[in-house]
């Protein structure tokens, strides 16, 4: 179902890259685990990067409950942003080089996630979103462990996505200057698995190990 903008969400600038539909906003949230929460700290901005994960129409991120992050966004008006490189567009004029990304901004106000029930099953989701059946093999978690562990969590009620795709958009009567332009294409990439000191004997690496994809 496409969300509405709010007037916070409404994107102005170069607004013909913008999206405010779920699928486009799930799937940019999907592709990228790690997010930004702007946030208050005592009057003054602090922008702390972390990892977000989605369950359905919320997204989730963790820390230590001791985390001044953690403390002073729960409850409070928050924007997290999640980011994707695609390319570095290089054009005829300095003015018109850029990015090609995808990115989505979140608002709203932070809730905590309070009963331990509900923080152990966002946890295992979260893990078995990128490596699934693994939650299931690891040493459990302990009741301090959890107790350690604050969850926070938006409703993706007021998001919007933007992307930017495509060569440069040099103006017409540049097009002839003669220096190169193009796009320098990103790819994020997981590379070979490199097996921890001192793994206990016999243990070949696991499918999830391999079949996570990011970007
Ligand atoms: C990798 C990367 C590089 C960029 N480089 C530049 C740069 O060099 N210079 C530059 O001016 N801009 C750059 N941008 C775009 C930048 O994110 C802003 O969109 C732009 O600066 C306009 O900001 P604004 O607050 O004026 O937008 P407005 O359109 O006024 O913002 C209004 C609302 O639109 C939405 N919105 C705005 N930007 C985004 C976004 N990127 N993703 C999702 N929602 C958004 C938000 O809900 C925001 O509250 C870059 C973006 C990315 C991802």
């Amino acid at each position: 179902m496409p969300t509405a903008p709010s007037p916070r969400s409404r994107v102005r600038r170069l607004h013909d890259k913008a999206a405010y539909d779920r699928a486009t906003i799930d799937a940019i949230l999907d592709a990228m685990p790690v997010a930004h929460v702007g946030h208050l700290v005592d009057g003054n901005p602090v922008v702390t990067p972390t990892l977000q994960w989605r369950e359905a129409d919320r997204i989730y991120w963790h820390g230590s409950s001791a985390s001044r992050m953690q403390n002073r966004a729960a409850g409070a008006e928050v924007c997290v942003t999640v980011t994707l490189t695609d390319g570095m567009v290089l054009a005829r004029s300095g003015l018109e080089h850029s990015f090609n990304y995808r990115s989505v901004m979140v608002f709203g106000k932070a809730e905590v996630v309070e009963d331990p029930v509900a923080k152990a099953a966002h946890l295992r989701a979260m893990m078995d979103e990128m490596f699934p059946g693994r939650w299931d093999t690891l040493r459990p978690m302990t009741a301090q462990e959890l107790k350690a562990t604050r969850i926070l969590s938006l409703p993706l009620t007021e998001a919007s996505a933007k992307i930017s795709a495509g060569p440069p958009t040099d103006p017409v009567e540049d097009l002839g200057w003669p220096v190169w332009a193009g796009v320098l294409p990103i790819k994020l990439t997981l590379g070979a698995p490199e097996p921890a000191p001192g793994l206990a004997p016999g243990l070949t690496i696991p499918a999830h190990a391999t079949s996570y994809k990011i970007g």
